[in-house]
C-alpha cells in the first residue's frame, strides 16, 4: 500500500526535485545511505506551523541506519549531535529539554514515515539554521540549511 502511495506521489508531482523548497509542508525523503533527498529548504515565517513528512525508502532498521530531522542554529549542530550520540535512540539522538534543538522527528528505519510540526513561532528571519541527522555519525553528511523568510 505504501509503494502504491509512493508512485501516485510521483505520478501527481512529476519527477522534478527542485533543490530547494520554500513552502509550510515539506516531504523529504531518507534511505540507506546519508543523505536527505533536499539539501536546503526555506520556509515562511507566517507558516505559523511548519510539516516535515519524511519517508525512508530503504531496507536497514532504526537502529542501524535510523534517522531523524532535526532543526538547529547552524553554531548549535555539532554540540547537539555530540550531546545526542550519547542520549541514545530511545531520546531521539538528542539531548532531553535541550533550548536547542528547535525541533526534532521521531528516528526511523526502512520502510518507515514519520510527521513533524513544529511552530514558527521561535524562529527568526534570516537567522542561520540548519535540519540534519542526529544519528550517530550523520550529522557531518546529512545536513542543510533552513531558511526562514
Ligand atoms: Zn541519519
Amino acid at each position: 500500500m505504501r509503494n502504491a502511495f509512493y508512485f501516485l506521489f510521483l505520478a501527481l508531482f512529476g519527477f522534478s526535485t527542485p533543490s530547494v523548497m520554500a513552502a509550510c509542508s515539506f516531504d523529504i525523503e531518507v534511505g540507506d545511505y546519508l543523505k536527505f533527498s533536499t539539501a536546503s529548504m526555506s520556509a515562511e515565517k507566517s507558516c505559523g506551523t511548519i510539516t516535515v513528512n519524511m519517508t525512508h525508502t530503504g531496507k536497514l532498521p532504526a537502529k542501524i541506519m535510523g534517522h531523524n530531522w532535526v532543526l538547529s542554529n547552524t553554531a548549535d549542530v555539532q554540540a547537539v549531535s555530540m550531546e545526542g550520540m550519547r542520549a541514545g535512540l530511545v531520546a531521539s539522538y538528542v539531548p532531553a529539554g535541550d533550548d536547542r534543538v528547535l525541533a526534532v522527528s521521531n528516528v526511523i528505519g526502512g520502510g518507515e514515515t514519520t510527521t513533524l510540526e513544529f511552530s514558527t513561532s521561535s524562529l527568526s528571519v534570516g537567522s542561520d539554521y540548519t535540519f540534519f541527522c542526529s544519528f550517530p555519525g550523520h550529522s557531518y553528511s546529512m545536513r542543510g540549511k533552513f531558511i526562514v523568510n
